[in-house]
């Protein structure tokens, strides 16, 4: 039993902006009241639901994949010491599995969604995420180039198409469905991409990009998924994609979609010299369009590791800045992509995508449709994300950062002209109750009795540090995990997973398929519940 008492408290999912009141815990719960327990003197201090980021990579065949090809990355220390309490890890841009959940409770982050995950190394990735100690984990699945699903939409039979991306989805043990540079993933084992909506992928004479984002946008709606489809769309990071960011948003307007890193596909201009922020136009679109959700994606100035399922924009990537380069293709499902990259503030492109990421954050009005991410580790490091919470709640510390951008770039970017600063609560939202909504997660990100007792406290006015930096305490699951910038105890945290209905004859489908076309046996395949230490199942109705 636990009571925080006399805190400020920051709840909008609930309706509660900086109101001075208790939060009681017990079992694990918010409740309405405890008698006896703990009491944590929360005076002076800032009270949120604990943080929960929506898209991010930290575990799976990809990320170890980064983590050997960055050996000069791992000198890095993390902030949290080896003791005898706690495992060592490695720094940098890609942290082993122990200090990635000690980086993120650090911060005040108690749920982390693994957004990129394909069925063939799924057993991996939940070994890792059951290995990240602290946070909850939920993953999404990569679908929009699984050839057994084109092949389906091809011959026009959407109805086992969805009963394959249902059965394909208990297989892996996912929460949601991804879909990356639909169709031109698989068109990259063939050294081609999908860069039009509406020409075929090759291979297929029926089968567009569009066919793919609509068809997968459709089925995650009627399987009934608490997360909509996941989509990271085509065209990634050239000048001009706002274009084609435009028209995928058109094709889901019948559905709900979650936009990923939206901040990597709103440029304008059509080549490197003249490339320029296109926020505004993905903001008017966006702002009118309920159905959709986004996360920022948003870039800061320094060393990142770019790690996609988008192989042809890696390869492009590499040929751009001839920095190492790792490709690998999985099978009929997806390809994989890495490439070391730095941000650097004198580079104009890279300027221009440091503006986009604030400026999207700020154009788009409802803080309940747009979440704080950078794409980790892709954009910065997420444990960065102090940063840019300042640089949201703070229009005049924008305006210096503009100044020292090179004078071209101030012509190709309306960050300096944007006003809006945001609010404790809005942060509160776009860090913690927004993301939780999209996820279709009821328990997280509020304080209302009933949900999951994670709770983060913030010193009001850090003293020369940064807001969310080091929470004073951080609370998972009604346990204190965090003091004072210290690990305290590190419990294993959930991973949620769904189960959507599929008729269990599409077995008889798929079994011969798998002796034809996979390097694995069709028993195998299937990750086995009892991989999951902690499996929450939501079952779809
Ligand atoms: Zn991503």
């Amino acid at each position: 039993m636990l009571r925080i008492t006399g805190g400020k408290v920051y709840d909008p999912a609930n309706g509660i902006d900086g109101e001075i009141r208790d939060v009681c815990i017990r079992d694990g719960r918010i409740v309405a009241d405890v008698e006896g327990g703990r009491q944590i003197d929360a005076r002076g201090l800032l009270v949120f639901p604990g943080g929960v980021d929506i898209h991010t990579h930290v575990a799976g065949a990809a990320l170890n994949f980064a983590r050997a090809m960055t050996p000069e990355n791992q000198r890095q220390a993390t902030p949290f010491l080896h003791t005898a309490q706690r495992r060592a890890g490695i720094g940098g841009p890609t942290p082993t599995t122990f200090a990635t959940g000690y980086l993120y409770a650090g911060m005040g982050y108690t749920t982390v969604v693994e957004a990129a995950v394909p069925v063939l190394s799924a057993k991996h990735t939940h070994e890792e995420l059951r290995d990240t100690p602290i946070v909850d984990k939920a993953c999404c699945l990569l679908m929009a180039n699984n050839e057994l699903v084109l092949d389906l939409l091809e011959a026009g039979d959407t109805e086992r198409a969805r009963q394959v991306v249902a059965w394909l989805i208990w297989a892996a043990k996912a929460y949601g469905v991804k879909g990356v540079n639909p169709g031109g993933v698989t068109a990259w084992k063939w050294g081609k991409n999908a860069k039009t909506l509406t020409e075929p992928v090759p291979g297929y004479s029926k089968v567009t990009p569009a066919r793919i984002i609509s068809s997968l946008a459709r089925i995650v709606d009627e399987l009934g998924l608490p997360h909509p489809l996941h989509l990271h769309c085509n065209n990634l990071g050239a000048p001009g994609n706002v274009a084609t960011t435009l028209e995928t948003m058109k094709v889901l307007e019948s559905n709900r979609a979650h936009l990923a890193h939206l901040q990597f596909h709103a440029y304008g201009g059509d080549d490197w010299h003249n490339m320029r922020s296109a926020a505004a136009a993905i903001a008017d679109y966006f702002n009118a369009h309920p159905n959709l959700t986004a996360d920022a994606g948003a870039v800061l100035f320094g060393n990142a590791v770019t790690i996609t399922a988008d192989g042809p924009w890696q390869h492009l990537l590499y040929q751009l800045t001839g920095r190492k380069w790792g490709n690998l293709d999985v099978e009929n499902e997806t390809g994989c992509g890495i490439v070391p990259y730095t941000y650097k503030g004198s580079n104009l492109v890279n300027a221009v995508q440091w503006a986009v990421g604030l400026e999207l954050l700020l154009l788009i009005k409802d803080p309940w449709r747009i979440f704080l991410t950078t794409d980790h580790p892709n954009g910065a490091c997420f444990w960065r994300y102090p940063e840019i919470v300042q640089m949201l709640m703070n229009a005049e510390l924008r305006r210096e950062r503009v100044k020292a951008l090179p004078a071209k770039a101030l012509k190709r970017i309306v960050l300096a002209d944007l006003d809006r600063e945001y609010t404790l609560s809005e942060i509160a939202i776009i860090t913690s109750a927004g993301p939780a909504r999209a996820l279709g997660l009821k328990h997280k990100g509020h304080l209302g009795v009933g949900a999951d007792a994670d709770v983060t406290l913030f010193h009001q006015n850090p003293d020369g540090e940064l807001l969310f930096r080091y929470p004073r305490y951080v609370i998972k699951a009604g346990e204190i995990v965090v003091e004072e910038g210290e690990i305290r105890s590190q419990s294993d945290g959930n991973e949620f997973v769904v189960k959507p209905a599929f008729d269990p004859g599409i077995e008889d489908y798929l079994r011969p398929l798998f002796q034809q076309q996979y390097t694995m046996s069709f028993e195998n395949y299937p990750v086995e519940l009892e991989r999951l230490e902690h499996a929450k199942i939501h079952s779809c109705t």
